[in-house]
C-alpha cells in the first residue's frame, strides 16, 4: 500500500532529511565480544522468562545464554549491566515501507536507508518491505548487508506485482498474460528479491473507485514462476475472496488481515496447506477507517522520537490532510465498521494456528516510522494476543517468513546478537517495547539516545 498516493500527495517536507547517509561498517572485521548481565530475558517460547541471565556476544553471534554463575564471559568483554531490565529478541516489521508515513516522490525523496537506521534505533533489527523500487531496493540491501551495520536487516519484494490503475498507482510490473507474468518475476529473482509480492484487491474495502483485479492466469503463473524459482510469493489481498483465489493459486502468505468477511474453515484449510502466514497490519486499517485519530494516537511517540519531519501528524489530522486522503479512499466507512471483524479474523487465524506475524504497513499515508511498528504491538494485544504472542508474531513467526528462523527471531547461542534491553517488562504492559534502553545488533551495542534522526 506504500504508493497509493505518489501521484497526487504534495505535502512538502519541512526540513526534509539531506542525502542517503554513508554505511557504518564499523567493527566488521575485529571480534568484538560483549556480555549483558542481570536482565530478565524473555524467549518468544513458552519457556520462562529466565531471571538474572547473562548473554556472552562473540562477533555478531550470541556464543553462550545463561543464568549468573553458569556461564563465563570472555575477559576483555564489554559489560552491559541490565540488572533491573528485560531483554527480548530484536523486533521485525514485515510489513514496512520505510517511508516516513506522509509523502512520498516530489523533489525530496525519502530517505529510506536512513530510515532504515532510524528504525534500529527503536528496537526494529529486521524489516521486510513488500513494495519498493528496485534501485532503492539495491541501495538498502547494500547498507544493511554488513551484520554490524547500523540498520535494520533488510529483506524485500522490490516492486509488487499488480495491474494498470491497480491499488491507486502503485507503481510495479503489469504482465497481461502469463508468460509476462513468467518474465516479471525472472527479472525480479535476477535483481535478487527475497521474494515476491502480488496485488489481489479491487480496493472496495476502502474506495468506491473499484478496479479490476489481476487474470486469474497471471496470478497463477506469477506464483509458480516463483515457486519454481526458490521464492515466496506474498500477496496484497484484504478480501476473503481474492485472499482465497491467492493461496488457491499457491500464495504463501497474506501481507494484510482480512477486513471484509469472517475467515472460515475453507480460508483455513487454504492457509494451513500452504503453510502461508498472515500478516494483518491492523493499524493501517486503523489509520484508513480514521486518519486524523490514528495520527493523534502516534503523535506523542512521534515527537518523542524526533524523527524528521517534524510536525507530520499536525498534517494528516488537518483538514487539508484528512480531504486529501479522503479523496482517495472514499469508503472509509466501510472499513471502520469492519475493524472489529479485521481484530476477530486475527484472533481467529492465530487460535486455528496459522502464523500471524507483525507488520505494520509503516510509509502508507498517515503510518508513521517506528512509532507505527510499537503500536502495531499494541494492536495486537488490543485484539486478543497476549503479550508473548505479539512478541512472537514480532520474533520468530517473522524469522520463519524468511526462513531465517535458525539465524534470528530468538536469543539463543548460535544465533545472531539482535536483540533489545527495556526499561520495563514487556509482559506485563506491551507498550514497554518503546522503553528502550540498549538496541543490540549483529553484537554492536547501541544507545538509542545517541542514534541518528
Ligand atoms: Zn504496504
Amino acid at each position: 500500500m506504500r504508493a497509493l498516493f505518489v501521484a497526487a500527495v504534495l505535502f512538502a517536507l519541512a526540513g526534509a532529511p539531506a542525502g542517503v547517509q554513508a554505511p557504518d561498517n564499523r567493527g566488521a572485521d575485529l571480534i568484538r565480544s560483549a556480555v549483558v548481565t542481570g536482565a530478565t530475558l524473555i524467549n518468544p517460547t513458552a519457556a520462562a522468562p529466565v531471571a538474572d541471565a547473562v548473554i556472552v556476544i562473540s562477533g555478531s553471534r550470541i556464543t553462550q545464554v545463561g543464568t549468573a554463575g553458569s556461564v563465563k564471559a570472555p575477559a576483555g568483554a564489554e559489560v552491559v549491566d541490565a540488572r533491573g531490565k528485560f531483554v527480548i529478541p530484536g523486533l521485525a516489521d514485515m510489513h514496512n515501507h520505510l517511508g516516513a508515513g506522509g509523502m512520498s516522490l516530489g523533489p525530496q525523496r525519502e530517505n529510506y536507508v536512513g530510515n532504515l537506521g532510524r528504525l534500529l534505533a527503536v528496537g526494529v533489527t529486521t524489516v521486510f518491505d513488500p513494495g519498493v523500487g528496485e534501485g532503492d531496493f539495491a541501495r538498502l540491501k547494500a547498507a544493511a548487508a554488513a551484520d554490524a551495520a547500523p540498520y535494520a536487516r533488510f529483506f524485500g519484494t522490490g516492486p509488487a506485482v499488480t495491474v494498470p490503475g491497480g491499488s491507486l498507482g502503485e507503481q510495479g510490473p503489469t504482465p497481461a498474460t502469463p508468460d509476462e507474468a513468467r518474465a516479471v518475476v525472472q527479472k525480479l529473482k535476477a535483481a535478487n528479491v527475497d521474494a515476491i509480492k502480488i496485488h489481489r484487491d479491487d480496493l472496495a474495502w476502502a474506495s468506491k473507485r473499484t478496479t479490476q483485479p489481476m487474470a486469474l492466469p497471471v496470478l497463477q503463473a506469477l506464483v509458480e514462476e516463483a515457486h519454481r524459482l526458490g521464492l515466496r510469493a506474498y500477496v496484497h489481498a484484504p478480501q476473503l475472496a481474492r485472499a482465497k483465489e491467492a493461496l488457491s493459486a499457491g500464495a504463501d502468505g497474506l501481507m494484510h488481515g482480512i477486513i471484509d468477511e469472517p475467515i472460515d474453515q475453507d480460508f483455513i484449510a487454504l492457509m494451513k496447506k500452504n503453510r502461508a502466514v498472515y500478516v494483518p497490519t491492523l493499524g493501517m486499517f486503523e489509520d484508513v477507517a480514521d486518519v486524523a485519530a490514528f495520527g493523534k494516537r502516534q503523535a506523542p511517540y512521534w515527537d518523542q522520537l524526533a524523527f524528521q519531519p517534524p510536525g507530520l501528524y499536525q498534517f494528516l489530522t488537518s483538514t487539508q490532510g484528512v480531504g486529501m486522503f479522503q479523496s482517495f479512499l472514499s469508503n472509509t466507512a466501510f472499513t471502520k465498521e469492519h475493524l472489529p471483524m479485521l481484530r476477530t479474523n486475527m484472533q481467529r487465524a492465530f487460535s486455528a494456528g496459522i502464523p500471524v506475524v507483525m507488520g505494520s504497513d509503516t510509509g502508507f499515508f498517515g503510518v508513521l516510522l517506528g512509532v507505527a511498528t510499537h503500536i502495531e504491538m499494541e494492536l495486537m494485544v488490543e485484539a486478543g494476543l497476549t503479550p508473548l504472542q505479539a512478541i512472537q508474531a514480532a520474533t520468530i513467526n517473522a524469522a520463519r517468513m524468511i526462513g531465517r528462523d535458525k539465524e534470528q527471531g530468538s536469543i539463543e547461542a548460535g544465533k545472531l546478537a539482535d536483540f533489545v534491553i527495556l526499561d520495563a517488562n514487556p509482559l506485563a504492559d506491551i507498550r514497554a517495547v518503546r522503553q528502550i534502553h540498549r538496541v543490540v545488533k549483529g553484537g554492536v551495542v547501541h544507545d538509542p539516545a545517541k542514534m541518528p534522526r
